[in-house]
């Protein structure tokens, strides 16, 4: 393991001010990710910027009638919060399909949406990996690649973006508040994580010398129909193969007002098309209206060696993750 030295912030500015010092400096939360890239020698920063004491640990009504979450909430306390639970189960669900208990205690909401890939070969140093060394190649792309992305890869990378909470908060359509040096901005979150490209090192569009400090969800939480569908090779503690967050809003008449569904375990961001979303509105959910959006949203699928599997994997997963959100079943779509 690399050495580095530790200093903990007081307040944002603090913290930035601390992390600015340093070139090779990375901020430090719950760690649970960045723990195992230190000790794999994954990560070598030379400057550890404890944030744990900032007052990003509130979870309050937005000014738009959603959610305020701070960055540091973790993952236990927001997936058990009352109005979470409430207002958007979605959410709840997806965050405690992920992990363990004990790692969903001390993980943290920012650290959630910046946590790196599981890819085999990016935590093996004695490898090449263009996400840990760009340039120096991709053994994903002839080795083992049973786990790896069937959407929106490169011939650089074909990771995949491990988070259950992000696919979730995909599909409501959350909002990234950051701070930086330059001051407070804000990304709609289909614009924070990055798909590989031939940049693979990159995977989010933070800044350099800025933190999260917040996330927001939008009024609408689709507590009435809603449902997170996550398949793995074991029963817990597992990475989704493939994984969807599907919220629906219907009518009286059972017609689809609005309808989300993100997928995960597939690319390396969630993967959602708001066009085959949109030309579900005003439909009626049957087998031949999923089958048609399934075929939309996996259109550009493209698989591996190992990982053909996923593409159908996916197309049954979205047709299971509908049906429990509106109580029915709609198996025979996925045939
Ligand atoms: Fe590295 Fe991405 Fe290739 Fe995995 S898939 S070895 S993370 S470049």
């Amino acid at each position: 393991m690399n050495r580095f030295s530790y200093t903990r912030a007081e307040a944002v500015q603090d913290a930035l001010e601390r992390h600015r010092s340093d070139k090779a400096a990375a901020f430090i939360a719950g760690g649970t990710n960045l723990v195992d890239l230190l000790r794999e020698d994954v990560a070598r920063p030379a400057l550890l910027v404890d944030i744990n004491r900032l007052p990003l640990r509130r979870i309050e009504a937005s000014a738009q009638g959603g959610l305020m979450v701070g960055a540091l909430v973790t993952n236990s306390a927001l997936a058990y919060d009352h109005t979470v639970a409430t207002r958007y189960p979605l959410l709840a669900k997806a965050i405690l399909a992920g992990a363990s208990p004990q790692i969903r205690n001390v993980a943290t909401v920012g650290g959630n949406l910046l946590q790196r890939t599981r890819c085999y070969y990016f935590y093996d140093v004695g490898t090449p990996c263009n996400k840990r060394e760009p340039g120096s190649g991709c053994p994903a792309l002839h080795g083992v690649n049973r786990i790896h992305a069937i959407l929106g890869a490169s011939e650089h990378c074909i990771a995949v973006h491990p988070s259950d909470m992000c696919v979730a908060l995909a599909a409501l359509g959350a909002t990234v508040h950051l701070i930086g040096n330059d001051g407070a901005r804000t990304l709609p979150f289909a614009d924070f994580h990055r798909l590989p490209g031939d940049t693979p090192h990159i995977d989010t569009n933070l800044r350099d010398d800025e933190l999260v400090s917040a996330i927001e969800l939008p009024p609408q939480g689709f507590a009435a129909h809603h449902a997170y569908v996550k398949v793995r090779d074991r029963a817990s503690y597992a990475f989704a193969l493939a994984s969807a967050a599907v919220g629906v809003e219907l009518d009286d008449d059972s017609r689809i007002v609005d309808a989300r569904c993100a997928l995960g375990g597939v690319a390396h961001k969630p993967w959602r098309d708001p066009a085959a979303e949109a030309a579900l509105r005003g439909e009626t959910l049957n087998a031949r209206t999923l089958r048609d959006f399934a075929a939309a949203l996996l259109r550009d699928a493209r698989a591996q060696r190992d990982n053909a599997f996923k593409i159908e994997l996916a197309a049954r997963v979205i047709v299971r993750a509908f049906g429990e959100a509106t109580q029915r079943s709609f198996e025979e779509a996925a045939r």
